[in-house]
């Protein structure tokens, strides 16, 4: 949104909180950048990351400029025209369809896209060229959280907003490290808790972060076993009369087997396998029980793992029969990795799903959106390839052809060398990205430049429901184009000139909101307009029904919908949920891990995660100075007493051996870890870094049946001085 001639105001595109900022065009041609203290979700708060932000867009160093293609991997690329480019690519996509099927080309995009690229990409594989191979990276992250959702509360939705942190007495923060990771947030509930000394904070993690430093109880648990502990809780819930009983029987189904599951361990039993004191799994269930708002806040601790959607169901059943979801400062929070992952999966970014959360597997759905694009084709009635299934397809052939739209999958997918090699051996690879840093890049026929943040416009949607307008304040470089305009460009080289024939982003816009109208993610009350106006809303926002039963379209009193309109702060306030019956589910959740198992060979279990200053594959932040001083080097955290079993000592180099690879780098020891852990950051790959430090060399593709999200968090591991 541009509020004076040289001022914008825009949503920083990192993290999934997305805080809002102030760019600044200065005279003498740099940008300066600070907090918007209007923005709802941030209060002109920002991270060490969101404050550098313009850095990223000011150097160039690294920018992708022209198209570029070669014939053969063994020939360097070469600047070629768009023309060519895209005529190319469309060719070998019609040869590949002609000849293998629609199933025979994917297209892998990103948490980093804004809604109008997510939609596009999805419009054009889906309903033009008749296959539903399109997922995310957001499939690496939040995939478990959206299963777990929809199992019971029967549809993908935080049901919380922001502010609900500052109505909550009891913060349960479990695989999760807001304090690095989601650092706004972190500081709303700090700050919450200083005004409010009473306010409890209770951390999970196998890791002792610094958000569990600051916590008020920390569980140091066993690596895997979320699910004996949020049951053990469960179980003191019951026995010590907090649950609420009005609450279940009028608003949910499954009390009494979960109630029979509960008890089948006793809370010493859970404690012991959890490696945590009983007195403190009683002391975390008094709170919860006790609390007038309980809000439970999780990341990748639940989400990466082979069990993450029982992970998640086991803590949603804490909200349920306690009846603390709906009401001011309750509700089960799932804190969002990327800025707009939210944003893509409400246009239907991933392989299983439609615009507006509808389902492929649903005939109705897919006549719904059949009708709506016009489409020449049957959508496909089975869900496409997820994330990993891509790597795995393209590296026996069941896959011909990726398109890779910004993400770096050569650093971040588990088992990376399988990953690696498939994209080697594919026959043909397209990379749309900003940055000649995605190491991708050396895999590529096709290399098409994309615009950056600020250098397009568009909208994304935040880990409260909350809908942002970022403006397009600064011209791309060399011949980079908006990902929105590559791809209806592509869509008409491929002979769908009509469907895909759109002026601007707004036009994109306008028509995905339209599918949406009288769904749960219903948004057709939001235009450009309103968001330029109101900054930002939150959905559900639907053209009629707006605040105080108004009941006026978009186009009949604009006016009067813009000076009203801001959304829905939490869902559930009158406890009908999105399920057939409008209740909620509560599961009977078995406790076992299915990660890869230890033995004498691997006997550690290594876990990955985030460092404070670094974001993701750090093709952005690995190129800003201040940075890159927080931690410039990957290391392993392990256990002093593992070391000293293994002659390791400080700042020693270290060899990590799993059985898909190895990483050398420095050990770092620490009791931070629980002994028979340790911890490799996720950010380095082979670009940035080299293949030494590369975390996902270790990692395997096992996954969450349900969510088919990865195992990120539990890998056998050796360590071994080098
Ligand atoms: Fe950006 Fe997230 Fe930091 Fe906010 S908390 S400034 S959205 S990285």
């Amino acid at each position: 949104m541009k509020t004076s001639s040289d001022t914008y105001k825009s949503t920083c595109c990192y993290c999934g909180v997305g805080c809002g900022v102030v760019v600044t065009k200065e005279n003498n041609g740099r940008l300066s950048l600070e907090g918007d203290k209007e923005h709802p979700s941030s209060k002109g708060m920002l991270c060490s990351k969101g404050m550098n932000l313009h850095y990223t867009v000011m150097d160039q160093s690294d920018r992708l400029l022209y198209p570029q293609m070669r014939l053969n991997r063994s020939m360097p690329l070469q600047r070629v025209t768009w023309d060519e480019a895209l005529d190319r690519t469309a060719a070998v996509f019609k040869t590949l369809i002609k000849k293998f099927g629609p199933d025979s080309v994917a297209f892998y995009v990103s948490g980093q896209c804004l809604t109008e690229e997510y939609y596009l990409v999805n419009k054009l594989i889906k309903g033009f060229i008749g296959s539903n191979n399109i997922d995310t990276n957001s499939r690496l992250c939040m995939s478990s959280a959206v299963v777990g959702y929809k199992l019971s509360l029967g549809e993908d939705c935080v049901p919380v907003c922001y502010d609900d942190i500052e109505e909550a007495d009891v913060f349960y923060v479990t695989g999760a490290n807001p304090a690095w990771c989601h650092p706004i947030l972190w500081r709303r509930m700090e700050a919450h808790k200083a005004a409010n000394p009473q306010v409890k904070i209770i951390c999970v993690d196998p890791r002792k972060t610094d958000t569990a430093r600051s916590s008020d109880l920390y569980l140091g648990i066993v690596p895997g076993t979320d699910i004996v502990l949020n049951n053990a809780i469960g179980r003191i819930l019951i026995e010590k009369n907090y649950i609420n009983q009005d609450f279940i029987e009028k608003h949910t189904d499954g009390f009494s087997l979960f109630q029979e599951k509960v008890f089948e361990r006793t809370i010493d039993e859970a404690a012991e396998i959890c490696g945590i004191d009983a007195k403190d799994i009683y002391q975390a269930a008094e709170w919860i029980g006790g609390s007038k708002g309980f809000l439970s806040l999780w990341t990748m601790g639940l989400n990466q793992s082979v069990i993450g959607v029982n992970k998640n169901l086991s803590l949603i059943n804490l909200h349920l029969i306690t009846g603390k979801i709906g009401t001011p400062g309750n509700g089960p929070f799932s804190l969002t990795g990327q800025p707009n992952a939210m944003g893509g999966r409400e246009t239907g970014g991933l392989a299983n799903i439609l615009p507006a959360h509808r389902d492929v597997t649903n005939a109705i759905h897919r006549e719904e959106m059949e009708t709506f694009w016009d489409s020449p084709v049957k959508i496909a009635h089975k869900p496409g390839f997820t994330a990993t299934e891509m790597f795995e397809a393209l590296a026996d052939d069941r896959l011909k052809a990726i398109w890779i739209i910004n993400t770096n999958p050569l650093v971040s997918m588990p088992d990376i060398n399988m990953a690696e090699k498939a994209l080697k051996n594919s026959r043909f690879v397209v990379v749309q990205d900003v940055s000649n840093l995605a190491d991708t890049v050396h895999f590529a026929d096709v290399v098409l430049p994309a615009a950056a943040w600020l250098e397009k416009e568009g909208t994304m949607t935040n880990a409260e429901r909350r809908i942002t307008y970022l403006p397009k304040a600064l011209e791309a470089p060399g011949e980079a184009l908006p990902d929105s305009e590559i791809i209806w460009k592509f869509a008409q080289k491929m002979g769908f000139t009509d469907a895909f024939n759109y002026k601007n982003t707004s036009e994109v816009y306008d028509e995905y909101v339209k599918i949406t109208a009288n769904t749960n993610v219903d948004v057709s009350g939001v235009s450009y307009d309103l968001l330029k106006n109101k900054r930002s809303v939150q959905w559900p926002l639907a053209a009629k029904k707006l605040t105080n039963n108004e009941t006026i379209a978009t186009s009949e009193e604009p006016d009067i919908i813009l000076s009203s309109a801001v959304g829905t702060k939490r869902l559930f306030t009158d406890h009908n949920f999105y399920t057939p019956n409008k209740r909620a589910q509560i599961f009977a959740i078995a406790d076992e891990n299915t990660s890869e198992p230890t033995d004498e060979n691997f006997p550690l279990v290594l876990t990955t995660g985030r460092i404070r200053d670094q974001w993701h594959t750090m093709t952005k932040t690995g190129r800003v100075t201040k940075l890159k001083q927080h931690i410039p080097q990957p290391f392993l955290q392990i256990h002093p007493k593992d070391a000293e079993a293994r002659n390791i000592t400080e700042g020693k180099l270290v060899v990590v051996k799993g059985r898909r690879g190895e990483v050398r780098v420095k050990a770092q020891l620490s009791e931070d870890v629980r002994q028979g852990l340790c911890f490799l950051p996720m950010h380095w790959g082979k670009i940035l870094g080299s293949n030494l430090g590369r975390a996902n060399n270790l990692t395997n593709s096992m996954v969450d049946p349900r969510s088919k999200e990865p195992d990120f968090k539990f890998s056998a591991v050796e360590v071994s001085l080098y």
